[in-house]
């Protein structure tokens, strides 16, 4: 039988600009490990997210905030990364950006595996589930690397990157689309919506026609990130240069 979801307004918050968006995306992932020291977060990557963990780090270091016993499960990773590119790997972004500035653990710091990858959401389950989910999205409204036509009830797997995606990210492989890996592995649509809370975090007018779609609150497969509708607690950051109406 056909599962009826129950479809939830989504909550728009509008900064005046990027730093201030980037801030409090920072603040609300403070607070909740503040509320919660053993928080299991799920944590994004790309441009957006670099200066909300600097900004997480300078709060971490001026409060004293105790990430030792935080859980982190990123919601993706290239596959197949060509060694001259591997200062590229998710893994190594998230090392920089914010796991050496922090007393996080690095056994509770995980990433989706390219063998056996359904055992991640084995692993988030047995983890207790997802406390705050962070989400940046594509031109093509993909979340993670859920590219359009991805199933609501993906489970984390090896998925082909689209040409967009290819040509979004080849801004971090010397401009060239050939460097940029063919394949990653993802969290899936499933695993996503299993969160607890949601915040998306979409910043720059090159994201506005995805988050218009986000807007129309209706689930359509062509934009993987309005599966967000069937989600009970989603805050949408941008900033003021993204026109929604
Ligand atoms: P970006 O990537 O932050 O580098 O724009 C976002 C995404 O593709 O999800």
């Amino acid at each position: 039988m056909k599962k009826t979801r129950k479809i939830y307004q989504l909550k728009l918050i509008t900064h005046k600009t990027i730093s201030d968006a980037e801030k409090a995306v920072a603040k609300i992932v403070c607070a909740q490990v503040t509320k919660n020291k053993k928080s299991i977060l799920s944590l994004a990557t790309g441009g957006t997210f670099v200066n909300v963990y600097k900004y997480i780090v300078q709060s971490a270091n001026k409060h004293k905030i105790d990430f030792q016993n935080i859980k982190t499960f990123n919601l993706d990773e290239y596959a197949n990364l060509d060694k001259r590119f591997i200062s590229e790997s998710y893994h190594s972004y998230m090392h920089n950006n914010l796991f050496k500035h922090l007393n996080i653990n690095a056994k509770n710091t995980h990433f989706p595996p390219a063998i056996n990858p359904t055992s991640y959401d084995k692993a988030i389950d047995k983890a207790g589930g997802i406390d705050l989910q962070l989400l940046g999205i594509g031109h093509n409204g993909h979340i993670a690397f859920n590219e359009p036509g991805s199933l609501l009830t993906s489970k984390t797997r090896k998925i082909n990157l689209t040409k967009d995606t290819i040509k979004a990210n080849s801004r971090f492989f010397d401009n060239n689309t050939s460097n940029v890996p063919k394949q990653a592995v993802t969290m899936g649509l499933a695993t996503i919506l299993k969160a607890k809370k949601h915040i998306l975090l979409a910043t720059g007018q090159a994201k506005a026609a995805a988050i218009k779609k986000l807007l129309l609150n209706k689930y359509d497969p062509r934009y993987p990130c309005t599966a967000l509708v069937y989600c009970p607690n989603v805050e949408i950051h941008i900033d003021e240069s993204i026109r929604v109406s």
